[in-house]
């Protein structure tokens, strides 16, 4: 059996229950691993780590309502996804609305199992704090991991009103806990007002390599990409996609909106050209729909989300 979207030419794309890509709801883990999927839908509706807006919790739903536009082939990457990979939409992980720290628990037994079994988890946020329970749950399988990051801030700061876990605050954790390796690891995309310069240097003196905006505005998608590809290396890989990383002009709907921002064009050719890494995880972060009235920041973190599952399959095709 193959885990693959339902065929829209049997039932229409406007019809049905909604999952991701109109992906088989599965949600038994033992089936995933007879069936040897490839990769997992897993919504992650918490929005207790936002410090600005909140309403992150509806973003799974949104971006499973979007998504069901999507078509199996990718002509930029050539790639006919099912043909190479399958998957499912595993639903949502359990979490405990208000408790952080009882969540990240939550939310790792969720997603650990998953690394456990070879099957790459997608988790749709949820603010960006559930980063750090996705990174505990792959590293704890997969060890310490490089990071593709794409937002407009560096979430690396220390705490906010005294507390260590916030949206603004995992990749400081992750660090911590060794969980990532910084020397493999690229954040892209920061820009707008901060507290501080120490904002942007805390996370170099971590051992990011930050690349700003301006910097990305100035040399361009490929040069970026080519320098994103050369420090993870052989490394496993997790990429994050905080969708404030794009204009709020083109995604609206998110908890801390930046303006001056790359396009969704931009940011969909970000993603493609990560071809040929070790993926283990991604996430696509930080849809609010309250803000969202046109729904086109959903449709976007949808198409986000459709490049990193032809990611998979793109590096499948060419393996051999
Ligand atoms: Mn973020
Ligand atoms: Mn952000």
């Amino acid at each position: 059996m193959r885990f693959e979207p339902t065929d829209a030419m049997q039932l229409p794309r406007f019809a049905g229950v909604r999952t991701f890509m109109r992906l088989p709801h599965v949600t038994d883990l033992e089936i995933l691993k007879n069936e040897r999927a490839d990769f997992a839908v897993v919504g992650l509706p918490f929005d207790t780590g936002a410090t600005f807006r909140v309403g992150g919790r509806f973003g799974p739903e949104a971006i499973r309502s979007a998504s069901a536009l999507l078509r199996p082939y990718n002509p930029e990457l050539d790639v006919k996804i099912f043909d190479y990979v399958h998957g499912v939409d595993f639903g949502d992980s359990p979490v405990a609305p208000g408790f952080i720290e009882d969540s990240y628990a939550r939310m790792q037994a969720h997603l650990e199992p998953l690394h456990r079994a070879g099957i790459v988890p997608i988790g749709l946020g949820g603010d960006h704090s559930v980063v750090l329970a996705e990174l505990r749950a792959a590293a704890a399988v997969h060890g310490k991991l490089a990071l593709a990051h794409f937002d407009s801030h560096t979430d690396t700061w220390d705490a906010y009103w005294n507390h260590k876990y916030t949206h603004g605050t995992p990749f400081r954790r992750a660090v911590e806990e060794n969980l990532l390796d910084p020397t493999r690891s690229t954040m892209v995309g920061m820009r707008g007002g901060l507290y501080d310069a120490a904002d942007l240097n805390d996370a170099r003196a971590l051992g990011f390599r930050v690349v700003p905006m301006t910097e990305l505005r100035k040399r361009g998608i490929e040069s970026v990409l080519q320098e994103i590809r050369a420090r993870v290396g052989d490394a496993k890989c997790f990429l994050s996609f905080d969708i404030d990383f794009i204009d709020p002009a083109y995604a609206p709907g998110t908890g801390t909106p930046e303006v001056g921002g790359p396009t969704s064009a931009e940011g969909l050719a970000l993603v493609r050209g990560l071809v040929g890494l070790r993926w283990v995880a991604f996430d696509l972060v930080e849809v609010y729909p309250q803000y969202d009235p046109a729904g086109i920041t959903a449709e976007l973190a949808a198409n986000i989300v459709y490049e990193m599952i032809s990611l998979l399959a793109y590096n499948k095709k060419h393996a051999a």
